[in-house]
């Protein structure tokens, strides 16, 4: 079953409602290695994109996507805003046109917005970023995909996997962004953009196997 343009907009809407519900969560995980506003900023971002999605788009995903990644490039500041906004940029025109993705159409995608992140952000695995979540879960999924798995329990294991990576971030010294600042003492906290990265997962597993 591929993931229609429908329910590409009710993922966008359970991350946006899963960041509403975990913003003080999120800005608490921020207050101990950054400036305690990712979840503020998140937020922000979120609720600024949940009415673009009943107008505009239509059926294409791509172009569903792009509005996404628009509106947090230019509703939200900090590291997070260019970061998250260049991932659903880079997803949308992967999916360009497309008006649903299959398996392979999402893996592709996410890969997409993976490496533009990574060309923005240039933080590698393990620097303690979101890219500790996202990284592993297109492992994941990827495996699961060639191993056959349905897209549903692809998205689950892609979900999980980004648990466990966004957990493994706590030991780690950050890299990049404003945690690296901290050296040695931003071990023994969990990055925010990797929780943040793994709820926006976690929401494409739950829509897509409901
Ligand atoms: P700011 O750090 O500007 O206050 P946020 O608090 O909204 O922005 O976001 C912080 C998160 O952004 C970090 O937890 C980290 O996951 C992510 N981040 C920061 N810099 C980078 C980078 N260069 N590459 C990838 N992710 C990054
Ligand atoms: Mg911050």
């Amino acid at each position: 079953m591929p993931v229609t343009s429908r329910q590409a907009r009710a993922w966008i809407e359970a991350f946006a409602a899963a960041v509403a519900e975990n913003k003080e969560y999120l800005t608490e995980l921020d207050s101990a290695i950054g400036d305690a506003d990712h979840g503020i900023n998140m937020n922000r971002g979120m609720q600024a994109v949940t009415p673009k999605l009943a107008t505009g788009a239509g059926s294409d995903v791509g172009a569903l996507l792009k509005t996404v990644g628009m509106t947090l490039v230019s509703t939200v500041g900090g590291a997070s805003g260019p970061l998250y906004g260049t991932l659903f940029l880079q997803m949308g025109s992967a999916a360009a046109g497309k008006a649903e993705l299959t398996g392979a159409d999402w893996a592709a995608a996410l890969a997409a917005g993976i490496a533009g992140v990574q060309r923005r952000g240039k933080a590698e695995p393990g620097d303690k970023t979101m890219l500790d979540a996202l990284g592993p879960a297109l492992d994941a999924l990827n495996a699961a995909l060639g191993e056959g798995a349905s897209l549903a329990d692809a998205l689950r294991r892609s979900a999980s996997a980004a648990q466990d990576g966004m957990k493994a971030t706590v030991p780690l010294v950050a890299r990049k962004g404003r945690a690296s600042y901290l050296g040695e003492r931003s071990a023994g906290h969990q990055d925010p953009g990797a929780t943040s990265s793994w709820l926006l997962l976690a929401a494409a597993a739950d829509t897509f196997a409901a």
